[in-house]
């Protein structure tokens, strides 16, 4: 994933910036210069960005029920969905380039609501958070989303990673976008 590898090297320049090995009588401060094509990508992205026109637009294009969404931050992550209620909860915090991927993501949640009833029906249904998210995560690439931390292998290192898509999953995911707007 794009922004991880950019992230990750910024990383890397930043703690080769710490000096040369060995010497220890001066403190060492972490280089914070950071060089210009780095900074580019890492700026150039929020400037485009519009956050409603990415939440609003995003759920538009799904189909889905605006009604079903909304703006809060009673949630610790991006994004989460009420199942039992059938709503959907967007992080006012979201940085604006996961917009997009969050609301695909929470989108499915909803049609997993939708087709099972609620959130024992969902619990019925996959077994476990695991499965549910895995599930959720495939729908949102299928539907476009890059940033899939539940699936994607970039993302093995965290504690969000759950595995790889499975043809089930897949499967599965297809037949909940299918099915439509509630
Ligand atoms: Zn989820």
């Amino acid at each position: 994933m794009r922004y991880t590898a950019i992230l990750a090297a910024l990383v890397v320049l930043l703690a080769a910036g710490s000096g040369p090995a060995g010497h220890t009588d001066t403190p060492r401060q972490p280089n914070t210069d950071v060089p210009a094509w780095v900074a580019d990508i890492l700026e150039a992205k929020p400037q485009d960005c519009d956050w409603q026109r990415e939440y609003t637009g995003t759920i538009a294009a799904l189909g889905a029920d605006p009604a079903r969404f909304r703006v809060s931050e009673d949630t610790r992550l991006y994004g989460r969905v009420r199942f039992d209620e059938r709503l959907a909860l967007i992080n006012p915090t979201t940085p604006c380039r996961f917009v997009a991927d969050t609301v695909r993501h929470e989108w499915m949640h909803l049609q997993q609501a939708r087709a099972y009833g609620d959130a024992d029906g969902v619990r019925d249904r996959y077994g476990t958070r695991d499965h549910t998210e895995r599930v959720a995560d495939c729908g949102a690439r299928i539907l476009g989303s890059t940033t899939t931390p539940y699936v994607d292998a970039d993302f093995a290192h965290t504690a969000m990673y759950v595995g790889p898509c499975r043809p089930t999953d897949i499967r599965e995911a297809r037949h909940l976008i299918a099915w439509g707007t509630p």
